[in-house]
């Protein structure tokens, strides 16, 4: 079978590289793909928001499946053209991928199915936002309502925080996301990512990870797109995986399904890990990047029986899939100044040494000149990924790798892991 992949993250050349190990797979094309994509795909120029463009390339090019990595050509609806011109597409609707796009729309599903979250307030104007921050009380989340990547969120400790990041978000500092603003309660606990395929119908529980969205070691410093993630989150102990499904996923998906907008592609739960169990703080409609590259690293069944099982409807016929025993670690390494304004164009060298021990290096952002010279051309460049016995040993792992690449201008966490570090003892 012949296949598209769409993205160029460190997730989507996760997923090349999985894909690319399945006897179903006959050929692989990849848009826009990055250098590392490119070792187990053909790179096909596509523009991405011309969806007949990509009807007319799937049509000439017998794709049998298209897997759609980001959540931008989700929300845009890239798969229902897809789906229109009769193509098996892994990725939502757009109406189901409101999911990710709209928190509001999620907070309000989960009010009607009774689904465990914190409180909130839709305010699309500053005064009522303002009037929800006073009534909530410090600490208390700001949040812009719609795709900020990552950015639009503003977990504010005093009113004085909350009330100025309200004033910036309707002064446009998020453009149309923040033209309706969500007010949430401030929960604590640990936070845990799981994430489950499900065809609308039936539901399959794939495994659970944790990310380091803080760029600093100690988890401090502004927010990134995540600076590494380790699989599993013991954390998320298996009582506290099965109540996520039965009070979380499970009624999400049939809700979805009841109200006419089933949900079709990988589900990604943000939990918090409350006193009174798992809370959603939010659904993201496709793989995490980074935590999709330790999921990928753990999984041992074929990923493409499994997402064109997801994307044709047939989940309840194919076997559970099966991951390895053995934890997975990833460490981002990202070109200096990034969250901010990265440095692009420093040199990279020495990922072959890095994976002479098993360890798997996934490209993010990389460039390849004509020279063959690898180098940085954005925020996170690279995700060293490495299984071990232990998370430490994982970990271990994967810093060894790490230290073997020359990327003088990159810098990464050297914390990645440290909770279940910790508990591991
Ligand atoms: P992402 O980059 O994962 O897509 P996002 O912009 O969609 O993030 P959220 O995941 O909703 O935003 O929130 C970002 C972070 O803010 C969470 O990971 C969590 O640490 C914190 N957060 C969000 N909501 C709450 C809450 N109600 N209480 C406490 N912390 C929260």
């Amino acid at each position: 079978m012949n296949i598209l992949l769409i993205g160029s993250g460190g997730r989507e050349h996760a997923l090349a590289w999985k894909l690319a190990q399945s006897p179903m797979l006959d050929k692989l094309y990849a848009a826009p793909g990055n250098p590392g994509v490119a070792e187990h795909a053909e790179i096909v120029a596509l523009d991405l928001t011309d969806h007949a463009a990509v009807s007319t390339f799937c049509e000439a090019h017998r794709i049998g499946l298209v897997v759609i990595g980001p959540e931008a050509p989700l929300v845009d609806g890239l798969s229902d053209s897809l789906r229109a011109a009769g193509f098996s597409v892994f990725g939502p609707s757009r109406l189901a991928a409101q999911l990710e796009g709209s928190k509001g729309f999620t907070k309000d599903l989960c009010m009607r199915a009774n689904i465990p979250t914190a409180g909130y307030v839709r305010a699309s104007s500053a005064e009522e936002a303002h009037a929800a921050v006073s009534r909530f009380g410090a600490p208390v989340v700001v949040k812009a309502d719609g795709l900020a990547a990552g950015k639009g969120v503003v977990v504010a400790m005093t009113l004085e925080e909350a009330q100025a990041a309200v004033d910036d978000m309707f002064d446009g500092a998020f453009g149309n996301a923040g033209a309706e603003v969500v007010v949430e309660e401030f929960l604590t606990g640990e936070e845990a990512s799981f994430f489950a395929l499900t065809d609308g119908a039936t539901i399959v529980p794939l495994a659970s990870a944790q990310d380091h969205k803080r760029v600093g070691d100690g988890d401090v410093g502004p927010n990134t797109g995540g600076m590494g993630a380790y699989s599993p989150a013991r954390v998320l102990t298996p009582e506290l995986e099965a109540q996520t499904i039965a009070r979380i996923v499970g009624p999400t998906v049939k809700a979805m399904a009841d109200e006419g907008m089933p949900y079709s592609g990988v589900l990604y739960a943000g939990l918090m890990l409350t006193e009174d169990g798992p809370k959603l703080i939010e659904y993201n409609a496709r793989f995490g990047d980074p935590e999709c590259q330790v999921l990928m690293m753990r999984l041992e069944s074929d990923l493409v029986e499994l997402l064109l099982a997801c994307a044709d409807s047939k989940l309840s016929s194919i076997e559970s899939p099966r991951f390895s025993a053995d934890p997975a670690l990833t460490v981002v390494m990202a070109a200096q100044g990034y969250p901010g304004v990265p440095k692009k164009g420093g040199r990279i060298d020495g990922i072959r040494a890095a994976e002479t021990s098993g360890a798997k290096v996934f490209h993010a952002g990389t460039e390849l000149g004509i020279d063959g010279v690898l180098t940085a051309g954005g925020g996170r460049v690279l995700n060293v990924t490495a299984r071990g016995t232990t998370v430490r040993a994982a970990r271990d792992a994967a810093y060894r790798a790490v230290d073997a690449i020359d990327f003088p201008e990159g810098f990464c966490r050297r914390d990645i892991g440290w909770r279940e570090v910790e508990r591991e003892g």
